[in-house]
C-alpha cells in the first residue's frame, strides 16, 4: 500500500498538522499520481473548520491537485506513466444515473465522492485530498494536462477554473454581456480571466479598494468598491450577470439590486450562513438565483483544453506545505493573490 505523507486537519479548531497514511493499492482502473502542486482552495477552510457541518475527520483538504502518473493498472488506457494529469473536486460517482449519464457527474443522484471530506463508495474508507505526497484515482475521474502550461498555475483550474468556467458557459455569457464578477480571490480572479476572454464586458466587484490595478490587469473593464453607496447607485440595474464569488456571509440584495431585466446571478460562494434576500429584490427586472457546483468531467477537460489554447492560467503564491496554516490566516484577511499553491516537494524532503 503506497504510504502517503500528508498535512490534515485533526478537529475543527486545532492548526493542520502532519498525517500519515496509507493510499490503496492501485486496482486495474486506477492512476496513481505524485502530486507536485496542490491549490488552497476557500472551501478547504470551510471544511477543515466544519463550517458547513459533518466534517470528517482526520481530514486531508486539497482537490486542486497536478502531479505525474507513476503507476497505472492494468486496465487504464487514458494514460500512461509519466504523463501529468489533474485531479479535482470529485473523484468518484455512481456512474449509471441520469446526471452521471449526460457528463455531470457533480451532480450525481446518488452524490458524488468528493476528494476529500467523503467517504469512497465502499463506505469504509475516508477519500484524503491533496495535501499529500500521492494520490491513488479511478482514471475516469482524472485529467489530461498540457506540460506546456506552468504547472503550479495550473493546479487552481481543477477548482477555482472549472467552478467559474461552468456557469459563464451555462449562462451564454460572450460579446455583449455585462458581467460583474463579486469577491476578488481565487474564484473570483478566474471568473474575471473567464469572463473577458469569453468577450464580456467585465466589472470586478470587490470590498477592497487596494485590488483595483490587479482587477484590471486580470482583465476587468472597470471597478465597483461595492461599500461605497454612492457608485453602487450608479450601477443599479446595469448587469446581465454577476457570477458571485464571495465566502464570507453577506447580503444577497446587494448584488441583486444591480442586475438589469431578467439578469442572473449565478452563485458559487459558499457562506456558512444563509443569505439575506428579500422577494422584492427577485420580482423587479424578473431576475434569478442560479447555483453551479463544479463541473462534471468532461467539462473540466474541456476547459483545461480551453486553456491550453487561450494560454490561460491561475496567479499564484506558491508555499511550503509547512506554511498552511499562515495562508489560512491571510485567505481569511483577504490578502490572497490569488491562490495560494502547495509545493509538495516540501513534504518530500
Ligand atoms: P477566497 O480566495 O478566500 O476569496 C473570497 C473573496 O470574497 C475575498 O477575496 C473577498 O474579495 C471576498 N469577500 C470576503 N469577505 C467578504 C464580505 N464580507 N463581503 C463581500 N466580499 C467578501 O475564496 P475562494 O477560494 O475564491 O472561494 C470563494 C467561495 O466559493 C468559498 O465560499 C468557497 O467555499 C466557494 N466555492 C464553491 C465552489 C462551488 O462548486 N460552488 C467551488 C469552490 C469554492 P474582495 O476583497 O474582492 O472583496
Ligand atoms: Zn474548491
Ligand atoms: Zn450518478
Amino acid at each position: 500500500m503506497p504510504n502517503t505523507k500528508a498535512y490534515a486537519a485533526y478537529n475543527a479548531q486545532d492548526p493542520l498538522k502532519p498525517f500519515d497514511f496509507d493510499r490503496r493499492d492501485v486496482r486495474p482502473n486506477d492512476v496513481q499520481i505524485e502530486i507536485l502542486f496542490c491549490g488552497v482552495c476557500h472551501s478547504d477552510i470551510h471544511q477543515a473548520r466544519d463550517e458547513w457541518g459533518g466534517s470528517i475527520y482526520p481530514m486531508v483538504p486539497g482537490h486542486e491537485i497536478v502531479g505525474r502518473v507513476i503507476k497505472t493498472g492494468e486496465q487504464v488506457t487514458k494514460f500512461k506513466p509519466g504523463d501529468i494529469a489533474g485531479v479535482g473536486v470529485l473523484v468518484d460517482s455512481c456512474r449509471v444515473c441520469k446526471h452521471c449519464e449526460r457528463d455531470m457527474e457533480n451532480y450525481c443522484v446518488e452524490g458524488m465522492t468528493g476528494t476529500y471530506n467523503s467517504m469512497e463508495r465502499d463506505g469504509k474508507t475516508i477519500a484524503q485530498g491533496g495535501y499529500s505526497t500521492q494520490i491513488v484515482v479511478d482514471e475516469k475521474y482524472v485529467l489530461h494536462v498540457s506540460d506546456k502550461l506552468d504547472l503550479k498555475a495550473v493546479a487552481p483550474l481543477l477548482c477555482a477554473g472549472i467552478t467559474t468556467y461552468s456557469p459563464l458557459r451555462y449562462a451564454n455569457v460572450g460579446k455583449g454581456t455585462k458581467v460583474g464578477v463579486a469577491g476578488l480571490g481565487g474564484l473570483g480572479h478566474m471568473g474575471v480571466k473567464f469572463a473577458a476572454s469569453f468577450g464580456a464586458e467585465v466589472t470586478m466587484l470587490s470590498t477592497s479598494p487596494n485590488k483595483e490595478a490587479d482587477a484590471k490587469r486580470l482583465g476587468a473593464h472597470h471597478f465597483l468598491l461595492t461599500s461605497d453607496e454612492a457608485q453602487m447607485k450608479k450601477y443599479e440595474g446595469y448587469f446581465d450577470v454577476i457570477l458571485n464569488c464571495v465566502s464570507a456571509n453577506h447580503s444577497y440584495e446587494k448584488y441583486l439590486n444591480l442586475l438589469g431585466l431578467e439578469g442572473k446571478m449565478l452563485v458559487v460562494g459558499l457562506p456558512s450562513e444563509n443569505p439575506q434576500l428579500s422577494p422584492f429584490a427577485l420580482i423587479t427586472n424578473r431576475r434569478s438565483i442560479v447555483g453551479s457546483m463544479i463541473g462534471g468531467m468532461k467539462e473540466t477537460q474541456e476547459m483545461l483544453d480551453y486553456c491550453a489554447e487561450h494560454n490561460i492560467v491561475a496567479d499564484v503564491e506558491v508555499i511550503k506545505m509547512q506554511e498552511i496554516n499562515e495562508a489560512y490566516a491571510r485567505m481569511l484577511r483577504g490578502d490572497v493573490h490569488y491562490r495560494f499553491v502547495i509545493d509538495l516537494e516540501s513534504l518530500k524532503k
